[in-house]
């Protein structure tokens, strides 16, 4: 069994994303030859700390998921550089990548998809134990699927049942028993609850939390919705066309957001209080195209703060506050 333990860079946060971009071509014409680009990532630069909880917020088509995917190469990136633990991961050869990928895991939106139908719970989660050759007994191997099934809620009379036997919610779990199997630092969550009842996203987020504080779990959290990551994440990244438009501490983004984008995605958040008042901005027209994205600011033709000057420069990501930074021409 290979070494696990890759020594971490002194103070380096666990994850580093820088200028990561991803184009996917558009071919066209006889000779299929690239017409045009879609600019599904442009850009992206974040970290996350070790044990932190970074929520990624934006519409869907934002670029979210494949900022996710890019990260742990399930997606080649075009461009950019990721660091984990101190390691490239944008530049390693394949037998690199298959030992870092047990320390950065993916748990999907849909649990069903995501789950092979013909495999048993048991063969599912125990897969990863055999590629990276975790066990070294019959025993020790069944030991280790009922201990991860106990961890996720679930237990050893569900290990020869099929994926269709369980509730979302359940399935939900067996992913994530199948992430913790190799012992992961890093999880990005790529909408893990969307797909779930509104009762059964809040089980999910909790056991999440509760598998945080255990394990010393690192989270990269994304949603379509700012109230789905309000209480887990220690900091927000709120993504529109490809781009981080805002970046903060979950309580600041919350309370004092500096990006109309923002203020509108928390305007829709329901607040508990039925007689407080919210006034709802509600944005006009759809996300943009991402083949032809507005000249500018990308989000002015729906933005309602927008000036002239919006139309035809581009704000950049700069410091508004702590560890707050937002991409916004009123800001200056
Ligand atoms: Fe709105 Fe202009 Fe700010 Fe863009 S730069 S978010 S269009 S005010």
């Amino acid at each position: 069994m290979s070494d696990h333990t890759h020594l971490p860079s002194t103070n380096a946060p666990l994850l580093e994303v820088k200028g990561l971009t991803k184009h996917f071509p558009i071919k066209g014409g006889i000779l299929g030859r690239e017409v045009d680009r879609v600019h599904a990532v442009d850009g992206v630069s974040f970290h996350i700390e070790a044990g932190e909880t970074l929520g990624m917020v934006g519409e869907s088509g934002c670029g979210k998921s494949t900022t996710g995917r890019c990260i742990l190469r399930l997606i080649e990136p075009s461009s950019g550089e990721v660091q984990f633990n101190g390691q490239n991961v944008t530049t390693m050869g394949k037998d690199a990548l298959r030992e870092v990928r047990r320390d950065m895991q993916i748990i999907f939106q849909d649990p069903f998809a995501s789950l092979n139908p013909r495999m048993t719970v048991e063969a599912i989660i125990g897969e990863a134990l055999t590629i990276h050759k975790l066990t070294h007994s019959p025993e020790e191997y069944r030991a280790r699927i009922v201990s991860l099934l106990e961890t996720v809620g679930l237990n050893a009379d569900h290990m020869k049942r099929f994926p269709h036997e369980f509730s979302g919610g359940q399935r939900q779990r067996i992913g994530i028993a199948r992430a913790l199997a190799v012992s992961p630092k890093l999880i990005v969550c790529d909408e893990p609850v969307s797909a779930l009842d509104v009762s059964i996203q809040a089980q999910v987020i909790n056991l999440l939390e509760d598998l945080q504080a255990k394990m010393g779990l690192t989270y990269l959290f994304i949603a379509h919705d700012l109230s789905v990551v309000e209480h887990i994440s220690n900091r927000v990244a709120v993504m529109y066309l490809g781009r981080v438009v805002e970046i903060a501490p979950s309580r600041q983004l919350y309370t004092q957001p500096k990006h109309p984008y923002t203020e509108a995605l928390l305007s829709a958040v329901p607040i508990p209080d039925p007689t407080a008042k919210k006034k709802r901005i509600v944005l006009t027209g759809d996300v943009p195209n991402p083949v032809n994205r507005p000249t500018g600011c990308h989000f002015h033709p729906r933005c309602p703060k927008a000036t002239e000057r919006c139309k035809v420069e581009e704000p950049q990501l700069k410091t508004v506050g702590l560890s707050h930074q937002a991409a916004c021409h009123l800001n200056d």
